[in-house]
């Protein structure tokens, strides 16, 4: 029956993840002559389902959404079923080394399945923190499905020039991505602690270094907390605050950080591990032996954010555990730190 895979009892290639990243970790391993096991939760799971507009992919001058360039892809992996097992929605629990490659396990079709292959590509993306506001996260969604209020500065800091722009978060990271967002010479730029004081935990010197910059740069900080918002119907981020006070933005950008999705994966292989890359880039992943000898990328993503490369994540404070995106519900951190995973940005084993 067309989509629907039959588990092989060994491939060359495990995929974890069907995002951008691990869709074409997939399809370039087929086309390199590799079976592969491509294992996701669902598009729903992907960070890019949440992305209304991308400017930045070869191929589409007019834009796409991240939602449809999600579906392009998964046509190009289907039209390779050949070579390709296709499983989602497929929730992985574990990784672990064995003897001649790895061990998969994953939840499929209520089953729990091991997936063994020579190589694994982790390829599960990042969560984006949602501000709370009125103990609600879903606040915030219409606003963030219009891209009224942004996520990534890679991604988005392009559409802030000239516009006035509210940040929301309060530690160094958000301290930072005001910096971030100035250098793209909006008209201005305000910070929302949402209630939390500035650079509050901060160590020094950097709660100082931080606090000046922003001072110097004229950047003023709105401490009260947010209770609810308004504007879109003309397109705008308006803040109704605590304190009775309305403030109006031309965008919002979330400054919480995000959740590593491979931290929720036990099991570290120890050796025969890569990062295919530690600042947010992806590169040539893999050495392959396809044909002898030659050094040829086994995933190649997409530039210019997170794919399988991208960056150690930043935490800011959790939720009582709990972060999530427009649309997926909350998601848990179910695993304490001192069971991480294989790392983000890890490529497992090596081809043959
Ligand atoms: C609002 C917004 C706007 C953006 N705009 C742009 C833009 O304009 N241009 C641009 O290039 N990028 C943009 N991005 C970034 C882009 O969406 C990400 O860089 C991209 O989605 C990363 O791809 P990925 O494959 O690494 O991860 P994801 O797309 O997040 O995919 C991860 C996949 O892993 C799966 N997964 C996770 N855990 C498991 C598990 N345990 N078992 C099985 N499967 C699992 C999920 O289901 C998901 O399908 C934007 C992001 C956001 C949020």
């Amino acid at each position: 029956m067309p989509g629907f895979p039959r588990l092989a009892p060994s491939y060359d290639i495990v995929v974890v993840g069907g995002g951008h990243a691990g869709l074409q970790a997939a399809l370039k391993g087929a086309l390199l002559q590799h079976s592969v096991a491509l294992l996701d939760r669902g598009p729903k799971y992907s960070r890019s389902y949440y992305a209304p507009h991308m400017v930045n992919i070869p191929g589409f001058p007019d834009g796409v959404s991240g939602h449809r360039l999600l579906d392009q892809q998964i046509a190009a992996v289907r039209a390779h079923e050949d070579r390709i097992g296709y499983f989602t929605p497929a929730m992985v629990t574990s990784v672990e080394k064995t003897s001649d490659g790895f061990a998969v396990t994953f939840d499929w079709l209520k089953q729990t399945q091991v997936a063994r292959a020579r190589v694994v590509v982790l390829a599960m993306g990042v969560v984006d923190r949602i501000p709370a506001v009125e103990g609600k996260i879903d606040t915030i969604f219409p606003w963030a499905n219009q891209a009224i209020v942004d996520f990534c500065i890679l991604c988005d800091g392009w559409d802030l020039v000239d516009r006035s722009v509210a940040v929301v978060g309060h530690d160094a990271f958000a301290a930072r991505t005001v910096l971030d967002v100035l250098s793209f010479r909006p008209k201005s730029v305000e910070l929302l602690t949402h209630g939390h004081p500035l650079l509050d935990g901060v160590p020094e010197p950097e709660r100082s270094t931080l606090a000046a910059t922003l001072k110097e740069r004229g950047v003023p900080v709105v401490t009260t907390e947010m209770v609810g918002f308004d504007g879109i119907r003309e397109k705008l981020f308006g803040v109704r605050f605590a304190d009775g006070s309305h403030r109006t933005y031309d965008r919002g950008f979330s400054a919480l950080g995000w959740y590593d999705m491979h931290d929720a994966i036990p099991g570290r292989s120890g050796a025969g591990s890569m990062p295919t890359a530690t600042s947010s880039r992806t590169r040539t992943v893999a050495r392959s032996r396809t044909p002898p000898g030659n050094r040829s990328p086994v995933s190649t993503a997409w530039g210019t954010s997170g794919t399988v490369g991208i960056r150690s994540p930043k935490r800011g404070p959790r939720q009582n555990g709990r972060s999530s995106t427009p649309g997926r519900g909350t998601w848990k951190d179910p695993l304490p730190r001192d069971r991480r995973g294989v790392r983000d940005g890890e490529m497992v084993g090596e081809l043959g």
